[in-house]
């Protein structure tokens, strides 16, 4: 008997944040089409049978791609930060690709171009992750500062995933390095927001009128981060 392995079709990329690829596999065997996520990888595979249009195969992909995105965040680290692979920064996806020279990474295009060195990639970019989110950081909690009125004693940065940023009662500001891969509205929304905790240590009605008087409508961002928030925490920087 002839052993029917599933043909393999190439790769199909769903959008949005963060972008999900899929590995695409026609099968003679299968009755029904299949998403399947590795547990191991984190790899999401689509098998369509063969009597099964691939369109109709992508737009059950498409339509599973909240489910996927939800459970892809579940399992912690899922995504590896290694050459080849695509990682968010402020906002826009970029190719993770070898540059041949070059001291630091540094971004042409779509591409982020990332140079040998002594240390690990993950590490090495990592690095250049928090160096440019402190920049923006700093940035945006002067400016947002300046507008009310208030300094702040220290920024730093972490890697949390129960919150964005906080302010503590002395005035330091904390926040996490991951912002740097969200949209910049979003890091800007999360700095005037910690800024705005400098005058108002709570969530009360005045805390939001004051958010929305220094960064202005703060929907959009607020709502990026819930929905897609949780998504940056699944790039494994680890070499
Ligand atoms: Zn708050």
């Amino acid at each position: 008997m002839r052993h029917l392995i599933g043909q393999d079709m190439g790769k199909h990329l769903i959008g949005g944040n963060p972008p999900i690829e899929v590995l695409l596999k026609k099968s003679g065997r299968a009755k029904r089409l299949s998403l399947r996520l590795s547990r191991l990888n984190g790899s999401v595979t689509l098998t369509i049978p063969s009597h099964v249009p691939v369109a109709q195969g992508l737009a059950f992909a498409e339509e599973k791609a909240d489910w996927l995105r939800q459970h892809l965040a579940n399992a912690p680290s899922s995504m590896p930060v290694a050459l080849g692979a695509l990682l968010p920064i402020e906002g826009r996806m970029l190719r993770l690709q070898q540059a041949e020279s070059g001291r630091s990474p540094q971004i042409q295009g779509d591409c982020l171009l990332v140079p040998r060195g002594g240390a690990g990639l993950a590490a090495r970019l990592q690095g250049f992750l928090k160096v440019l989110a402190r920049e923006r950081l700093i940035a945006a909690s002067d400016h947002y500062a300046a507008r009310l009125g208030r300094g702040y004693q220290r920024l730093s940065l972490r890697d949390t995933r129960s919150r964005w940023g906080s302010c503590t009662a002395d005035a330091g500001l904390m926040y996490s390095w991951r912002l740097i891969m969200a949209p910049p509205d979003v890091l800007r929304y999360v700095a005037a927001h910690e800024v705005a905790h400098l005058q108002e240590m709570n969530h009360s009605p005045a805390f939001w009128a004051l958010v929305q008087q220094l960064y202005g409508d703060y929907r959009t961002p607020r709502g990026w981060l819930r929905q897609h928030g949780a998504g940056l925490h699944s790039y494994r920087f680890v070499d």
